[in-house]
């Protein structure tokens, strides 16, 4: 069953095993590594550790084997219907892959007069980057207009007028995120392939849903995927972008002039087997099913509001999936203050401002965000000692 099938997963993350008194509720901000990826960059590194793409010895062979295979193993991961025509692109994360596609993509595919899209109120890295690449291109006398896409509290994801209003015929790139890294919802999407047609290439902010729970390509019909290895089970400053073949855009000319993280690499093939092991549609669920008691727990407590989305998840479209991230307010206490007196009980949670973008709110919020290693009991506890604090 469901519940003895959590417990051997959990059984396999050291760090929580080691801290019985402790409960990680912070996996949106990065997640905890289970033993096979703690093995995997041990075995890389006494085994076959050298440079990628140089060198005609086994190890370096072994390495360039390793890399080139992770790339069709992402790739495989995300669904990918047509993998012989897409590419994978090495990162250092999701901050990293959405400048290096404002960077080195974006602005040799615009002229002056063309509008790009993009999120207002989602994460600060999938802003500024677009904001910088109008800045670029202005200083070389081309002026691109960005329009910035509102988040919809009642829907809970983006304002559909807005989007429809937004999206005209020089519309040329969408950027978009899949599911909010605050509020926790679904973004919808598919709805903006439906809104700019099939022509114009959507690029998705998927921090939050790779590793979380099951992302598709095909399905999501975008042309960029952009993520985190270290959301995802495996290490910081590993990561990749997942590009459309027929767009397959060519970042950074020169392919291997440069050493790539191997090590991360290593973490993140072995993270993404092990995600395939358990089933991202039973994390999904796992997690999905905790962030519900949290909230109907939450709402049963005057001293509290659930913040970002107005709707129950019931009442959520139902092409919306459910996520692991719950966020919430205290009436009274800052979110500061809560944080801390959380962890006095060994409740590790986020509290601050998220790095949202397009917000005016100093005092922030608290987040809990689960993985699979979380429990019912967890939840149950924090709801005992946020109860406390009414
Ligand atoms: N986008 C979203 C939606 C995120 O949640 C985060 C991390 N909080 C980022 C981008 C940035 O990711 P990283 O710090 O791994 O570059």
């Amino acid at each position: 069953d469901l519940a003895s099938w959590q417990r051997a997963l959990r059984a396999q993350f050291p760090i929580i095993v080691g801290h019985p008194e402790l409960a990680y509720l912070d996996s949106a901000a990065t997640t905890q590594k289970p033993q096979a990826v703690l093995d995997a960059i041990q075995s890389y590194l006494t085994t076959t550790n050298a440079n990628a793409g140089r060198g005609t010895y086994p190890w370096a062979n072994a390495t360039t084997a390793l890399v080139e295979r992770t790339r069709e193993r992402v790739k495989e991961f995300l669904g990918d219907p047509a993998a012989e025509h897409s590419s994978v692109h090495f990162t250092a994360g999701t901050t990293d892959g959405l400048r290096i596609i404002a960077r080195d993509w974006l602005p040799g595919h615009l002229t002056a007069g063309d509008e790009i899209v993009v999120p207002h109120a989602d994460h600060q890295a999938n802003l500024s980057p677009w904001l910088e690449a109008r800045e670029l291109l202005a200083r070389q006398g081309v002026g691109i207009r960005v329009r910035e896409l509102p988040y919809q509290e009642t829907s809970g994801d983006y304002d559909p007028a807005a989007l429809a209003a937004l999206v005209g015929p020089r519309t040329r790139f969408v950027a978009a995120t899949h599911v909010h890294h605050v509020y926790g919802s679904d973004m919808n999407v598919h709805r903006i392939r439906r809104v700019v047609g099939p022509e114009v290439p959507i690029c998705l902010d998927a921090a939050q849903s790779v590793g979380h729970m099951p992302v598709s390509v095909a399905e999501l019909d975008v042309d960029f995927v952009v993520f985190s290895g270290h959301k995802a089970l495996a290490l910081p400053g590993s990561g990749a972008i997942w590009s459309r073949g027929a767009r397959g855009p060519r970042f950074r000319p020169g392919g291997w002039s440069g050493t790539p993280n191997t090590v991360g690499i290593a973490g993140l093939a072995a993270a993404l087997d092990w995600l395939d092991a358990a089933g991202p549609d039973r994390i999904e669920q796992w997690t999905a099913a905790l962030a519900s008691r949290l909230t109907d727990g939450l709402r049963r407590l005057d001293a509290y509001e659930v913040v970002g989305c107005q709707l129950s998840l019931a009442a959520r479209s139902p092409t919306q999936r459910r996520t692991s991230i719950v966020t919430f307010r205290h009436r009274e206490i800052s979110s500061g203050d809560l944080g801390f007196i959380l962890f006095s009980d060994g409740f590790m949670v986020r509290s601050d401002s998220h790095c949202q973008a397009g917000t005016s709110d100093k005092d922030g919020s608290v987040r809990v965000s689960l993985h699979i290693h979380n429990t019912p009991d967890e939840i149950d506890a924090l709801l005992t000692t946020l109860a406390s604090l009414q």
